[in-house]
Formats: C-alpha cells, structure tokens, sequence
C-alpha cells in the first residue's frame, strides 16, 4: 500500500483493520522520504475497541473510525525515537510540513489535525 510502511505496522494490533484518513497516507510518505531515515511505528491505526484498550483520548486522531472529528480514518502515528539527533530532525521536519508533534520521553506523536480537524498546529510535551 504505501512504499515505506507494511500493512502489518499501519493496522490495529487489536483487529487488523488499516483505514487511513484520504491523503494521510501521501503525507506520512513524504515525511519518511524527506527525513531518509526509518521511521518505526509504535502506534498507527486504532479501532475503537483498541483505543479503549490502551486508554486513548476518546476522540484520538490515531481512530479508523472517528465520529467527532469526522477524519475518515486515522490521521496520527506514533514513532519510536530515542535518540536525540533523531528525535531533533524528525520534530523539526514534521513541523515544517504541517504535523501536530506531541514529544515524549521515547517516542514522537505526529497528526495532521490542522488538515484533518481544522485545528492549529501544535507542538507539545507529554506531562511525565
Ligand atoms: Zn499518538
């Protein structure tokens, strides 16, 4: 489906199901060719019953199926990143190409809620 991300890391653990947001897809491939280095998925696609599991915010953009925002599917990833250097150049290249970027301790959440929601763009810190 995509040239960089396997059906297997996109899907919900939980149900199989892969729906992205139209034109998501598109961006989380230009984010990986631009960035020329892997990205690794920790989170994509959730189903709600995944979403409840995992105690995700109830309206989270990572949600195949998302009635509040009317996404059309999953518009967030979350991607493994320890590393500084990494974790600089990834922060720095979503934000240029309109990402939300939510930073944490081992990994970085990125979503397109200004595209898909209409919402400003934001950079933020998960509370430890
Ligand atoms: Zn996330």
């Amino acid at each position: 489906m995509l040239n960089h991300f396997s059906h297997s890391e996109l899907a919900c653990p939980t149900t199989g199901e892969l729906r992205l947001a139209s034109g998501f897809g598109e961006a989380l491939e230009r984010l990986r060719v631009e960035l020329d280095a892997p990205i690794y998925l920790s989170s994509a696609c959730r189903s709600p019953s995944h979403n409840e599991k995992v105690r995700g915010h109830p309206h989270s953009l990572h949600l195949t199926v998302n009635d509040h925002w009317g996404t059309g599917g999953c518009c967030a990833i979350d991607a493994v990143a320890t590393e500084g250097d990494y974790r600089a150049k990834i922060i720095s290249l979503a934000l240029d190409q309109e990402w939300s970027v939510g930073v944490a301790s081992n990994f970085i959440h990125l979503d397109q809620r200004s595209r898909y929601c209409g919402l400003p763009q934001v950079l933020y810190h998960y509370g430890r």
